[in-house]
């Protein structure tokens, strides 16, 4: 198989074969995101993806999940997307999702047929790109969409039957604003019930606008602290049934993850742990995870 560029995919696909259908990100304007800024999107073409199809079915004995790489791979015209689904489904019948990364944008420009389509061909489990449910932090750091478009679009995804996993990320909204956004994001969640919810934390790396926003003052970052309390009030107001709650990206400072409602208060109670491990010390200051 061949990848071409960084190639990333979200830590629960650490065991789905990683098929390249796009290189880079289209939208690449994310005011934090340093992801694809060395490479120019485009799209690989249909004989390279059958040929990878070919060559992976005889390294993977069985391929139950496939993600689709790259940045926003659900970019893609329906009608690609569907014969890349036909492709996985000829080579791998034993596949039970074809996954991607998609942005409410992406979803915008499929209709409700298109969405219905994709779905019986066994694109499910999208992750989508949420951020913030805030229209004040999405604006500023150019996501491309609004609060009110994302529910818009993440209603369709759910009468299509399809599935998608919220990514959302702590102390996107800087500091002072934490416990605002986590209530604007819990409401904004029990509105457009994911089916699971993927929690990080906001990376601060040098070229990025966001890098520059914060040298000039225009963007003080959340301390350690304040991100830990905007993750206690965000578990804290999600209200939604039997929803997997996964606050363990490698860029959190304490890790946790359950099944709410259930785990609500063990989550927060690991979280107070955590902070008094730490130290309030340490947690007064920002981290700006630029080396991950
Ligand atoms: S959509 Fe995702 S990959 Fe593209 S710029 Fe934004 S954060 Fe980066």
């Amino acid at each position: 198989m061949r990848y071409e560029g960084t190639t990333y995919r979200p830590p629960p696909e650490a065991d789905s074969f990683l098929l390249q259908v796009t290189v880079g990100c289209a939208h690449n304007r994310c005011t934090y995101c340093d992801m694809y800024r060395d490479v120019s999107f485009r799209r690989v073409a249909m004989d390279q993806i059958e040929e990878d199809l070919q060559e992976a079915r005889g390294i993977f004995p069985k391929a139950e999940r496939i993600f689709v790489v790259n940045g926003d791979a659900f970019v893609l015209k329906a009608e690609t997307l569907g014969n890349i689904a036909e492709r996985i489904n000829f080579y791998f019948p034993e596949c039970q999702a074809i996954t991607m990364y998609a942005s409410i944008q992406n979803i915008r420009t499929k209709s409700d047929h298109e969405l219905d389509d994709l779905r019986r061909l066994g694109i499910n489990d999208l992750y989508v790109g949420v951020e913030s449910g805030w229209d004040e932090v999405l604006a500023r750091i150019n996501k491309g969409h609004t609060v009110a478009e994302a529910k818009h679009q993440l209603d369709r995804l759910n009468r299509a039957g399809i599935n998608h996993i919220a990514n959302l990320m702590l102390g996107v909204a800087g500091s002072g604003k934490g416990l605002e956004n986590a209530r604007f994001t819990a409401e904004f969640l029990n509105e457009t019930s994911p089916g699971l919810i993927w929690v990080g934390t906001l990376g601060i790396f040098d070229g990025t606008e966001l890098y520059a926003e914060m040298e000039q003052g225009l963007f003080v970052p959340a301390t350690e602290m304040e991100i830990l309390e905007e993750e206690k009030e965000l578990i804290n107001n999600i209200e939604l049934d039997n929803v997997r709650f996964y606050g363990v990206h490698p860029t959190n400072t304490v890790r946790v993850s359950g099944l709410l409602p259930r785990d609500k208060e063990k989550m927060i109670n690991e979280i107070d742990i955590g902070i008094a491990h730490v130290g309030e010390d340490v947690l007064l200051t920002s981290f700006h995870r630029a080396s991950l």
